[in-house]
């Protein structure tokens, strides 16, 4: 029995999951992976797990599933496992018996075969239109690559296989998936959960969709980049594309170099107002926190916004406080990014993901998070969008150096 393990708030369920199907066959082999797995269980010494799973492993799944098998059917000795935790005594080892992953061409097409998915719970979470796309319904999952193309930006875990190992599939072997997949569900939505869904593959997706006359609705990540002009927008939403997201971050050109995202906000305007042309729902991730980001930065990054939303180019957003990962560019050369690390707690055997730092750039970030969080929320319901910026925020701020046509002049000069 395998259970995935996407995000933090994931692990307890999957627990109680392994838990009860424990105790009523103690026989089942259960093993944990997934997103949170391969992110902070990398250093996992904690043998009280293996009390609810027999196995744990890391990264894509394939090569280590088809190891586990023939260990399980007696033709592999434990010491050949690949990425693969396990409880010998008390004490948790690790084997990695190195061997090439399954090429993504290769992976072959998801199958719910025999669940239930008339009975799929939907869930409103929260008012936003992009976070009720997540849970207010079912979608199927598929991934246009394995892993980013871009690999670079400073805040995530691009040293980890499931950003920094890039792979695509061709267009056809996606569409003969995605026609598989509609045929064995009776469903024709696809959320693709990609990082950031490369361009040109999008591209050639679409084209292969229209042309096989293959109707579906699809939305996922993407990167804002200059790829994504007009015509190549409409050719999305051609295709089926409803909704899009992806990382403003913490809309100042300043910390966006530094962050190493590749975009500038110009760029992000004009390419989210292609995509709202198009009738596509744009949304953006935003962040604040980031190391250096000044008060001045923050308000500003808060205008930039106001503006995007004023023009039309996003309709929805949300704020995420700055997180410093261990594996993340800032984790592993804080230096470089103006921060002093805290050091981790000796005796963690669980967990190891987010990490303390000093940022000596004297900002209140919680204070001004709370004005960020309600500015972008009443924006998005378009209340208060011409309101000066100030008013948003519980505490005393500047006035903000954004001009005020910023983002009607880079639409203009687009045209
Ligand atoms: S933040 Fe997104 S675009 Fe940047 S490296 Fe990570 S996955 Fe790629």
């Amino acid at each position: 029995m395998l259970l995935s393990v996407p995000f933090p708030g994931s692990v307890y369920a999957a627990l109680r999951i392994a838990q009860t199907i424990k105790a009523a066959r103690p026989d089942v082999v259960c093993v944990l992976g997934g997103g949170y797995v391969n992110t902070e269980l990398r250093e996992l010494a904690e043998p009280r797990l293996f009390d609810f799973v027999d196995y744990v492993t890391l990264d894509a799944g394939e090569r280590p599933l088809l190891a586990l098998l023939e260990h399980i059917a007696g033709k592999r000795s434990k010491t050949r496992l690949v990425r693969t935790f396990w409880r010998d005594a008390a004490q948790v080892r690790y084997t990695n018996f190195v061997e090439p992953d399954i090429p993504f061409d290769d992976v072959g097409t998801p199958t719910w075969d025999g669940l239930p998915l008339d009975r799929y719970l939907s869930l409103l979470d929260m008012l936003n239109p992009m976070n009720r796309l997540w849970s207010d319904g079912r979608w199927n999952k598929l991934t246009v690559a394995h892993g980013c193309y871009w690999k670079k930006c400073s805040f995530c875990d691009v040293s980890l296989d499931y950003i920094s190992r890039y792979e695509a599939a061709s267009a056809e072997v996606l569409v003969d998936r995605i026609e598989a997949i509609v045929k064995e569900t009776g469903q024709t939505g696809f959320h693709f959960v990609d990082e950031a869904a490369p361009p040109k593959a999008l591209k050639a997706l679409a084209e292969e969709l229209l042309k096989r006359g293959v109707a579906i609705s699809w939305w996922g990540n993407i990167r804002f980049e200059k790829t994504f002009t007009p015509e190549l927008c409409q050719l999305l939403a051609d295709s089926g594309c409803i909704a899009i997201s992806g990382g403003l971050e913490v809309a100042s050109d300043r910390l966006l170099q530094l962050m190493k995202k590749g975009v500038s906000i110009e760029q992000v305007a004009r390419v989210t107002k292609a995509f709202a042309d198009a009738g596509v729902l744009v949304h953006a991730y935003l962040m604040y926190g980031f190391p250096t980001q000044t008060t001045q930065d923050t308000v500003d990054a808060l205008e930039y916004v106001r503006q995007l939303f004023e023009h039309g180019c996003i309709h929805s957003g949300f704020f995420h406080r700055f997180a410093c990962t261990v594996h993340s560019p800032v984790g592993l050369n804080p230096a470089e990014y103006g921060v002093t690390l805290q050091p981790l707690p000796a005796d963690g055997r669980f967990a190891k993901n987010d990490i303390a730092f000093i940022d000596p750039t004297p900002t209140d970030h919680d204070g001004l998070g709370q004005g960020l969080k309600k500015g972008l929320y009443n924006f998005m319901h378009g209340i208060g969008v011409e309101q000066d910026i100030r008013s948003w925020f519980p505490v005393r701020v500047p006035k903000t150096t954004v001009p005020k046509r910023f983002v009607e002049r880079a639409l203009t000069m687009a045209r």
